[in-house]
């Protein structure tokens, strides 16, 4: 497992130690858990890949998690905030990550709790990133944004008037499933042309044959229309001014992701209050998912992370 540790920095407060979050982060592709200071560093952290295999069964997927959460906790954390792939059940109690078949109806929060003492708040990925966002990335001050990443699937989480929205079972902002292609490629939900089926790395990956890491000028440049067609029907909805985006497929293709996705979005958001909506990369880089995670515990212990 490979992981790093750093000292220990001084408690902004004084000598004292600084509050630090335990961070866990769920996902279809690898598991990560840290420690992230009250700053939003990553002081430790520990990554493996998540046990997907067909004889995965739950236990697989909770051994792994489980010793990187040993490896890495000393016992100082206050809390524990998860970002786990959805869908849930509200407040975490019970998760289902789409990309992850060994754990269905696994009751996540629980077993934190159990493991590590800690009181633990866990909520979906994206939304995670949204709240991190606000704490320490790209939508500090922001009352109105939409966070969404674009990556081995498609996923989102909205602050609207300074509340992160959570809908009847806490699955809102599921950008992913909006569509941009009518009769287009099938998803993974059933229906035809959502985002998640055309513009994840998943659906790219079907429709070229080849990885979305290899795809062509073209592909990258129809992958941002795309995103930005979708953002353009948020922003109308929503009265929403700045979407973030953060994930391997959207920051691998980089330059020509965003400058196609801001194009479509200025063609297609044209209301008076959406005209000039953004679109940009998410700021808090790499990290963002642990910190997204740490900004869920602190949020659910009542701390200011910047959205209520
Ligand atoms: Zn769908």
């Amino acid at each position: 497992v490979p992981r790093t540790r750093q000292a220990r920095p001084q408690g902004r407060y004084g000598a004292g130690p600084v509050e630090v979050a335990l961070a866990v982060d769920v996902g279809g592709t690898k598991l990560a858990v840290a420690r992230v200071g009250a700053d939003g560093g990553v002081l430790d952290r520990a990554v493996a890949p998540t046990p997907t295999g067909a004889d995965d069964g739950p236990e697989e997927v909770w051994g792994a998690l489980r010793r990187l959460v040993e490896g890495v906790s000393i016992g100082d954390e206050a809390v524990c905030g998860v970002g786990c792939g959805g869908p849930m059940a509200k407040g975490g109690e019970m998760v289902s990550p789409l990309n992850i078949g060994g754990w269905r109806g696994f009751p996540l929060r629980a077993r934190l709790a159990e493991l590590t003492g800690l009181p633990v708040a866990v909520d979906n990925d994206a939304k995670a990133l949204a709240v991190g966002e606000a704490w320490q990335g790209g939508a500090r001050g922001r009352a109105d944004f939409l966070a969404m990443v674009v990556s081995t699937g498609v996923g989102g989480g909205i602050v609207l008037d300074g509340r992160l929205l959570d809908g009847a079972g806490g699955n809102a902002g599921h950008i992913g499933h909006v569509i941009v292609e009518p009769g287009g490629r099938v998803c993974a939900c059933g229906a035809l042309g959502c985002l998640e089926a055309e513009a994840s790395g998943t659906g790219i990956a079907a429709a070229t044959g080849r990885p979305a890491a290899e795809a062509g000028p073209e592909v990258r440049a129809r992958t941002g229309r795309l995103v930005g067609r979708a953002v353009a029907s948020v922003a109308n909805l929503l009265d929403l001014p700045l979407a973030l985006v953060a994930g391997s497929v959207a920051l691998g293709y980089g330059e020509v992701f965003f400058a196609e996705a801001q194009a479509e979005l200025d063609r297609s958001a044209r209301l008076g209050f959406s005209r000039g909506a953004a679109i940009q990369p998410a700021g808090l880089g790499p990290d963002g998912p642990l910190v997204g995670a740490a900004a869920v515990g602190w949020r659910a212990l009542g701390h200011d992370v910047g959205v209520r």
